[in-house]
């Protein structure tokens, strides 16, 4: 097979919130030196910043819904954090930032406008809706640090973050009943015309994503090395 041979590859991760791909995008990032770039995480940081715009702070009344937020705020966020990391020569890996095909659409063209659209491949964590809604109303966020305790640890157990310390809540939006919502908005179905997308422009690879952390890691470092040839 024909490797893509780049060193500033672009990750896409997708699967179904709570199919691991913070946990997985996380590694990738380590192993590899991409820039791990989390629309929800930059969406939480903006929520926090007290100096950020009023107008892109009111979007975000739709993520505390369980909803999608504006295209053009995940467009405003991702593109910015993505021209920066190109321009320190750093590949990226995108979790969670692309969740329908008029998103996919805009981003490959921004791709193909930067001229890197051949470093692109498309990873998908394999979950059904059952199986994240069961990981999601189980994992845990520490309100410190932000840290997220996934399923596979025993969270009923755990008192205190285990990386800081500090105090274990739910994620807000984890509540059962925007989970629903979130996976009615995010889950198989909504991703299905996604990867269709995909399929027709770039690689996608497919990897089950109900396994441990490490053996879905061990499976998804084969790919990449397969697709990336490192
Ligand atoms: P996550 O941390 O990936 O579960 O994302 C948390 C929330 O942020 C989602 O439920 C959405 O409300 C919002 N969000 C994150 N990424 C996107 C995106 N690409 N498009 C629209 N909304 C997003």
């Amino acid at each position: 097979m024909s490797t893509k041979n780049t060193n500033t590859p672009i990750i896409i991760l997708m699967g179904p919130p709570g199919s691991g791909k913070g946990t997985q995008a996380k590694k990738l990032a380590a192993e590899f030196g991409l820039k791990h770039i989390s629309t929800g995480d930059l969406l939480r940081a903006l929520d926090k910043d007290t100096a950020a715009d009023p107008g892109d702070k009111e979007a975000l009344a739709a993520m505390k819904r369980g909803e999608l937020v504006a295209d053009w705020l995940i467009y405003k966020l991702a593109f910015q954090t993505i021209r920066a990391a190109f321009k320190n020569n750093q590949g990226v890996v995108l979790d969670g930032a692309i969740r329908t095909v008029e998103q996919a659409g805009e981003y490959m063209k921004f791709f193909s406008d930067m001229s890197i659209i051949d470093q692109v491949a498309v990873f998908v964590l394999d979950l059904s809706d059952e199986e994240a809604l069961e990981r999601l109303t189980k994992r845990r966020v520490c309100t410190q640090c932000g840290e997220l305790i996934s399923w596979f640890q025993e969270t009923k157990n755990l008192t205190a973050c285990t990386t800081c310390g500090g105090t274990l809540a739910p994620r807000a939006d984890d509540a059962p009943a925007v989970v629903k919502e979130r996976l009615k908005e995010q889950g198989n179905a909504a991703l299905a015309p996604v990867l269709a997308y995909f399929e027709q422009h770039t690689t996608v690879k497919h990897l089950d994503g109900r396994p441990t952390i490490d053996k879905v890691w061990e499976a998804l470092a084969k790919e990449y090395a397969a697709v990336f040839g490192n």
